[in-house]
């Protein structure tokens, strides 16, 4: 006898939707078969988001994690054929849809509902559709007791497409994030010289998370590699650190004058720190493997124990031309000791994408290892 969980998983098989960047839909889709593994089912260039299905018929929500993925945005555990909404109730297919797959995951409670819409000047369609039918949802769903449970690990994701289909699905809330559409809130501080400040400021909320202020502590010092006109040495000035700014270009605002801001005018990479410093931020326009080459070489030099570096990526083959430059950096020679290497494409990144290494201290490697032993500490 068939079981009903597999004559619904049978009739539309389970399919993983990515978010990402317009334009840069082939290489998150590539990059996800590739590691899920999976077969593209969709990947249409300027869509704002990929369909892929993983070769394994039950993966499931909880093996998804963001973390090491470059350009995915947020990662939905759905299925391949999307609901329709052309009628005038868009509330009850939708309704429907999550209590199927409820029972198919055998789920009884969600800790909250995100109804989104693709990154795109054709999902503005969908954002409206979001924005009128989403509290209606989300009421209905809190009603029939389904979201709001704190302590499920599972959030629901109703994914809105302008062609009026929309795709139900789930993700763990341990693993990928909160914010709606996978994309960060940062407001622009009034200050700051450039846009580009909100690279930085994302680079630190991605990948130093809620322990961003032990790693960023006043008095550390920061090299900024093509810093003008200074958006990312402001960030590390706000922080407190104590920064050598490296660009012939000038710096502008606050910057000029700063007691925390030293202008070097030079070469980005013939400039050697005149000791070791804790931070060292690159953003200067470069081939990407000249850049990861530094990288490695501060890595290697141990100039600096963190790293958060810009490759930017006009070439066609951008998937491959990370893999390349995350290798020039993992085969730096740092005598054993380990490092961390993490690379994204940021809401904030446009042909580009962002890198962080960390040489982790000891007490981290030790804090590390006890949280692998006994899970992560909680506030009292
Ligand atoms: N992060 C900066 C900000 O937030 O304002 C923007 C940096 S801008 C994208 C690139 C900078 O890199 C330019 O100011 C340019 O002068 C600098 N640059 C490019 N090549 C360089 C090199 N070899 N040495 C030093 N600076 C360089």
């Amino acid at each position: 006898m068939v079981n009903k969980n597999e004559s619904l998983q049978t009739a539309n098989p389970r399919a993983v939707l990515g978010y990402c960047r317009a334009g840069f839909e082939p290489d998150c889709a590539a990059e996800l078969a590739a590691q899920l593994p999976g077969r593209i089912i969709h990947a249409e260039a300027g869509s704002g988001y990929v369909l892929v299905a993983p070769t394994d018929a039950y993966y499931s929500a909880n093996r998804l994690s963001l973390d090491q993925y470059v350009f995915a945005r947020q990662l939905v555990m759905t299925h391949q054929t999307p609901i329709t909404l052309t009628g005038n109730d868009r509330v009850t297919p939708l309704m429907e849809a999550v209590m199927q797959l409820l029972t198919q995951e055998r789920i009884g409670a969600l800790s909250e509902c995100r109804v989104e819409y693709p990154d795109t000047n054709d999902g503005k369609v969908a954002s409206r559709a979001a924005k009128a039918i989403g509290p209606r949802v989300e009421d209905t769903l809190i009603a029939e007791g389904v979201v709001a449970d704190a302590s499920s690990p599972y959030r629901l994701h109703l994914f809105l497409t302008p062609q009026k289909t929309a795709w139900v699905g789930l993700s763990h809330a341990g693993r990928c994030p909160a914010d709606l559409n996978g994309i960060p809130r940062l407001r622009m501080p009034s200050d700051a010289p450039s846009r580009s400040t909100l690279k930085l400021a994302e680079a630190f909320q991605i990948f130093l998370g809620e322990q961003a202020d032990q790693h960023l502590v006043p008095e550390m010092r920061a090299v900024d590699l093509g810093a003008a006109p200074g958006g990312w040495t402001w960030q590390l000035m706000s922080r407190g650190l104590r920064i050598t700014a490296v660009d012939n270009g000038a710096l502008k605002g606050d910057l000029v004058d700063n007691a925390l801001v030293r202008h070097v005018r030079s070469d980005g990479f013939k400039f050697v720190p005149p000791s070791p410093v804790d931070w060292m931020v690159c953003d200067m326009v470069e081939q990407p493997s000249r850049i990861a080459q530094l990288v490695a070489k501060w890595l290697a030099n141990g100039w600096a124990r963190y790293i958060i570096f810009n490759l930017k990526l006009p070439m066609k083959k951008r998937l491959e031309e990370v893999d390349r430059c995350r290798q020039i950096i993992l085969d730096a020679d740092l005598g054993g000791r380990p490092l961390q290497l993490r690379i994204k494409q940021l809401y904030h990144d446009r042909e580009e994408v962002t890198g962080f290494a960390m040489i982790p201290s000891r007490r981290l490697r030790d804090q590390a290892q006890r949280e692998r032993r006994e899970g992560p500490r909680t506030a009292a």
